[in-house]
């Protein structure tokens, strides 16, 4: 089966990787084209011009994008990325991946996803705060409680979500909490918000040692990303009793074959901004630290990292997607070869909108819960996913991706066949 449609980027991207996907698993659902180019086209896609008064006084105008990938289930949920690699295919593809996970956790949402080219180290706070109101400002039309829902993404955080919030409701007139998720718990934001990602990855992680009886006390594992994900699994895993051997962020990696001392390192990162220069440890480059001799790697940036060029030399006998994308289909392709057990993004990473769907909850309620009962409720939800692909996986035979894929296109495509075509 191949499709073309309107999506398909020019050079090969996490789009590519994203329809490779979607039409894989319709073709083991038995589903006929057209049905495969409805859940590959995006249902409605916004870009807009943000012109921004710079503090010297001159304007520059950057572009962002809004793609609502499917609505089928309900509103869209999906985070808003801050980046200068943010380009529209990016986006369309983030947004694809955030309908399947939605659908895949049983939360009532479609997916969907925005960005802004943009490197936020290189803008002032009062800049980025006119940045996030104008482009807020720009794509109101589309966003709101029932119809889009954003979050923070790579580059943007509770302070983006605090304006993003204050934006909407000045506009509507009124206060509008369940318009974004991630946002301050003084406004409104969830308990166990801000952790919940780095909280799910470990939960699954921790599933798939003992699903491959190995003893968390006696593993090993690497991260690579120090952001909003990887410093929370670090330290997670760390409390689990798993040797970290290796982190990296954007400015290097170090390694320690005894494991890292997780809580100095949090402490030496609070003080210098970087893992790099971490006294007790080694310091190796980027790719060394994808291919180090640990049981289990978990990558927590970007897209793309676990590639063709790679995935012959990851040492790891587990894979956990902290990060959207980071593997290729190339690389999926020789993790299975490998016997390499890969935990997909749309299930290892989902506790971040999982939370985000209690924070909504909370918000549209007017009624908060205690960060016990949200934790609680993630590791339920975290458990009952795992089981389903791995029930789906063995039935059918099928890598973890395929089948947490093929278990989240039957359930959107379910949803558009109930609903029916309309006209
Ligand atoms: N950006 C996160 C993700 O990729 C969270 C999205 C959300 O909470 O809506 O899953």
């Amino acid at each position: 089966m191949t499709l073309t449609t309107q999506t398909q980027p020019t050079t090969r991207g996490p789009l590519d990787d994203a329809i490779e996907q979607l039409t894989e698993a319709c073709h083991l659902l038995g589903y006929d084209h057209g049905t495969l180019a409805m859940l590959a086209a995006p249902r409605r896609e916004v870009t807009v011009s943000i012109p921004l008064h710079r503090d010297d006084g001159s304007i520059e105008v950057l572009t962002g994008h809004r793609v609502q990938h499917n609505l089928s289930r309900g509103p869209a949920k999906g985070g808003l990325r801050y980046s200068p690699h943010v380009d529209l295919d990016e986006v369309r593809a983030l947004a694809m991946w955030m309908t399947w996970k939605c659908a895949l956790m049983e939360l009532p949402y479609g997916g969907a996803k925005g960005g802004v080219t943009i490197d936020p180290s290189r803008y002032s706070a009062p800049e980025l705060e006119r940045v996030t109101r104008r482009y807020t400002t720009e794509i109101l039309p589309v966003i709101g409680p029932t119809r889009d829902i954003p979050a923070p993404d790579i580059g943007t955080d509770e302070q983006t979500m605090a304006w993003m919030m204050d934006t909407y409701s000045v506009a509507k007139g009124h206060t509008v909490l369940g318009t974004v998720t991630g946002k301050p718990v003084s406004l409104g934001g969830s308990l166990g918000r801000a952790l919940a990602t780095s909280l799910g990855v470990v939960h699954v992680a921790l599933a798939a040692l003992r699903h491959l009886r190995m003893e968390p006390k006696h593993s090993t594992a690497a991260v690579q990303g120090f952001g909003k994900v990887g410093r929370g699994a670090t330290r997670f895993l760390a409390d689990a009793g798993v040797q970290v051997l290796g982190v990296s962020d954007e400015h290097g990696a170090v390694w320690n074959p005894d494991g890292l001392d997780v809580q100095a390192l949090e402490k030496h990162v609070d003080l210098t901004g970087s893992v790099t220069g971490f006294p007790t440890a080694t310091a190796i480059d980027n790719d060394t630290l994808l291919t180090l001799d640990v049981d289990v790697l978990v990558p927590a940036a970007v897209e793309g990292v676990l590639h063709a060029g790679n995935a012959g030399s990851v040492r790891a006998r587990i894979v956990v997607e902290g990060a959207n994308g980071p593997t290729t289909t190339d690389a999926d392709r020789i993790f299975a070869d490998r016997d390499i057990l890969v935990i997909p993004d749309i299930l290892a990473n989902a506790g971040g909108v999982v939370v985000s769907y209690f924070e909504w909850v909370q918000a549209n309620q007017a009624y908060w819960w205690s960060q016990a009962e949200v934790e609680s409720r993630l590791a339920d939800r975290m458990a009952a996913a795992w089981q389903q692909v791995l029930a789906e996986a063995a039935e059918r035979r099928l890598p973890l991706r395929t089948a947490a894929t093929c278990l989240a296109v039957r359930r959107v495509a379910e949803a558009h066949r109930q609903r029916g075509l309309y006209p």
